[in-house]
């Protein structure tokens, strides 16, 4: 075992979920097989790997730029189970398919990276990943199993959870109406607007950019890109002081459309969201979104039934 880890090693940096100090289950730099966590859902995702929550992407210094580099050349082996795993498929859809240019701090990154499958016998209790077509894969290279890397077996995959949604049937002629239903308003009063549910999210992909310069009297410093959560005020603040959505029952209206209808109406694949159900095990507010996904198939079925009242 020990010659095999340092084989993969000298190929791979290797991460895997495991426990930190703090208590928390993440996504880390392992060097035994041992540390990784199996019988627990990470609270957060592997999406840090290869989406950091902050990157240095170039350096500047009086007129001239530098590109920065990434210091280890190794590929990167990640240990993620299938939803992860189908997670990044959605972002790589956000990243490399979306207006025509690949975005490149991403795609060097998302090109090192390869998965070892960690098998989920049962689901865990938030989870809704069949619900949302995303408890299968054929992405990985290897199964993790009884303590070693199995390339031969068969992998085995959840085929139900305890929770299960009907995805909204929204179409263009009632989109106006559901952003316009009086449901949002209640997360005004409701939802915090922290954010916690989107840095724990493995789809979610927003991010804004700092400067950061060295000393108060040099031109010199660096550009990075730090994840951001459209459920935070300032994220859509814009100049001259307006903010497109004040209110957080309209970021969470924006939050919850993306995840379950513009990402599918924009690209026509799978929806964004893949059913992990880390947002509602985070939420300080025990907001649960597959209750939100279903609450609202409901109103959107009334509102057919009403033939638009309301509009
Ligand atoms: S849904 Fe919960 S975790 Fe997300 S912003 Fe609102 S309070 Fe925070
Ligand atoms: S369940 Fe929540 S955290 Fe998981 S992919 Fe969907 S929106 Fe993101």
């Amino acid at each position: 075992m020990e010659d095999m880890m340092s084989s993969l090693k000298d190929t791979y940096r290797l991460y895997a979920p495991k426990r930190f100090p703090d208590g928390s289950i993440r996504y880390g730099e392992i060097d035994s097989l041992s540390e990784i966590v199996v019988d627990e859902k990470s609270h957060f995702s592997p999406k840090e790997v290869y989406l950091p929550i902050v990157q240095t992407i170039f350096y500047f210094k009086d007129n001239q730029c530098e590109e920065s580099e990434i210091e280890d050349g190794r590929d990167i082996l990640i240990f993620a189970r299938a939803c992860d795993i189908s997670a990044i498929e959605r972002l790589d859809t956000i990243y490399l398919k979306n207006g025509g240019a690949q975005d490149f701090y991403y795609k060097r990154l998302r090109d090192k990276v390869k998965f070892v499958l960690i098998e989920c016998p049962e689901s865990f209790d938030s989870c809704f990943c069949v619900s949302m077509g995303a408890s299968i894969t054929d992405n990985f290279i290897g199964i993790l199993r009884d303590g070693k890397i199995d390339t031969k077996s068969e992998p085995v995959f959840v085929s139900e959870n305890k929770k299960s949604v009907t995805i909204p049937d929204i179409d263009e002629s009632i989109v106006k109406d559901v952003i316009q239903l009086e449901y949002w308003r209640s997360f005004d009063e409701n939802c915090a607007g922290c954010g916690g549910c989107t840095a724990v999210c493995p789809t979610c992909s927003c991010f804004d950019t700092i400067d950061v310069i060295y000393s108060e009297t040099s031109l010199d410093g660096e550009r990075r890109r730090v994840w951001g959560s459209c459920m935070q005020e300032d994220f859509s603040a814009m100049a001259g002081g307006h903010n497109v959505r004040k209110r957080v029952g309209d970021r969470m209206r924006f939050k919850v459309m993306h995840k379950i209808y513009d990402f599918h109406q924009r690209f026509g694949e799978t929806h964004m969201c893949v059913g992990c159900g880390r947002c509602d095990e985070r939420c300080p507010k025990d907001i649960v979104f597959s209750d939100i996904i279903n609450t609202l198939a409901g109103k959107v079925e009334q509102l057919k039934a009403e033939g638009g009242a309301g509009r």
